[in-house]
């Protein structure tokens, strides 16, 4: 039996479930997922963080309209100030960041050590402060959209990965391992396989690039559970408090092809090593570690809208190291353009056709 829909969304991670939710209600929607839990890939990997000064001016903006979901979901953020911490060699990447964005306040070392007591201060050159930062509840956010999804109408299959499809008739005819399914219209959501699914329905790819991000959690001792996300202009590091310890990372981005991404050891090793030369923390034994793939198209700006090489395939894709903080304002954009919403050329398909 052939499963019609409206509109089919490929991927349960964090953009599928929310932009199933928006079109939820208005539209039958099917949500495809080829693994038997949703969020089992980059979302249920991430540092779960909503920085407002990282990433370029459209995550920016994307990051600040994604605020008032995040309120109104209620519970879903913590406080969990930023640090962007400076040694002499990142002055320049320092001056630039705080050019671009006034509001952040410039700290000494001996400020940003007494916002952080385990800073070595003698290690920095500088500092800036994003006050107002928050932890995120990544998987309350995409309970919420999932939850949510459901109870408007939609149907979530699992264990039901996309192989193949075509139009036939200005619908999309799917073959996927939960059987076939129509639509008029599908929503590529699929993360690091974006491309391929792209591939799987005789569509030419974006030449989007998974690159590995490792992080872990190692013991120490003497944390304060208040310190800010402490992340140097580099990007070679960032750390903050998790659970009895800290959670750490070497900020790495090394490609791969969309797998199960799995921590490398030297990865982690770096991780200890650069967190112990700015810090007193003397971290030593890592109790966990994990990697997950953030996906970049080439110009590393989200995706978002119709492909205007396949009529009725949307993407939302490419979210790279923001995927969480700006789910909420991209899947009302990829999911009005659903319905002949406007997207932004910047944040467009159509920028790559
Ligand atoms: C270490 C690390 C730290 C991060 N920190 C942050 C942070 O602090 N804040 C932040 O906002 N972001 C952060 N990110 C980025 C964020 O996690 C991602 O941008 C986001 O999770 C991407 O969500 P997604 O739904 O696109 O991808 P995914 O969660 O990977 O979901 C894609 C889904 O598509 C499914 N799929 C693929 N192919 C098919 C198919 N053929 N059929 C059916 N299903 C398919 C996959 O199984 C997968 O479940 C971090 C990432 C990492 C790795």
């Amino acid at each position: 039996m052939v499963i019609e829909a409206d509109v089919v969304v490929i991927g349960a991670g964090m953009a599928g479930v929310s932009v199933a939710y928006e079109l939820a209600g208005e539209h039958a929607v099917v949500l495809l997922e080829q693994e038997s839990q949703p969020a089992y890939h980059t979302t249920g990997r991430s540092a779960a963080m909503f920085l407002e000064s990282y990433g370029g001016p459209e995550v920016r903006a994307l990051t600040a309209a994604s605020r008032a979901r995040f309120d109104e979901a209620g519970g879903l953020l913590s406080p969990r100030s930023l640090l962007w911490v400076a040694p002499g060699d990142q002055l320049a990447e320092l001056s630039a960041l705080v050019a671009a964005q006034p509001e952040l306040v410039p700290l000494s070392p001996a400020e940003a050590v007494a916002r952080c007591s385990a800073l070595r201060a003698d290690w920095m050159a500088g500092a800036l402060l994003e006050e107002n930062a928050s932890e995120i509840d990544v998987l309350g956010l995409h309970q919420f959209y999932l939850g949510g999804a459901r109870r408007r109408g939609a149907t979530v299959l699992v264990d039901a990965a996309l192989r193949g499809g075509r139009q036939e008739s200005g619908r999309w005819v799917l073959d996927t391992a939960a059987g076939p399914v129509s639509a008029a219209a599908v929503v590529n959501a699929a993360g690091a396989w974006a491309d391929r699914v792209a591939a799987a329905l005789g569509v030419p790819p974006l030449g989007m690039r998974p690159l590995r991000r490792t992080a872990a959690v190692a013991r120490a001792t003497g944390v304060d559970r208040g310190w800010p996300l402490v992340a140097d202009l580099g990007e070679t590091f960032y750390f903050r408090p998790e659970g009895a310890g800290v959670l750490v990372s070497p900020a790495d981005e090394t490609p791969s092809e969309p797998c199960d991404a799995r921590p490398d050891d030297l990865d982690v090793a770096l991780a200890v090593e650069r967190v112990n030369e700015a810090t007193t923390l003397g971290l030593r034994s890592v109790v966990t570690a994990w990697a997950g793939l953030r996906t970049f198209a080439p110009d590393r700006k989200p995706v978002a809208g119709p492909d205007p090489a396949a009529p009725g395939l949307f993407w939302v894709a490419g979210q790279g190291g923001y995927g969480i903080q700006i789910a909420p304002a991209l899947a009302r954009m990829a999911a009005g353009s659903v319905t002949g919403g406007a997207v932004p050329h910047a944040l467009s398909v159509a920028r790559f056709r």
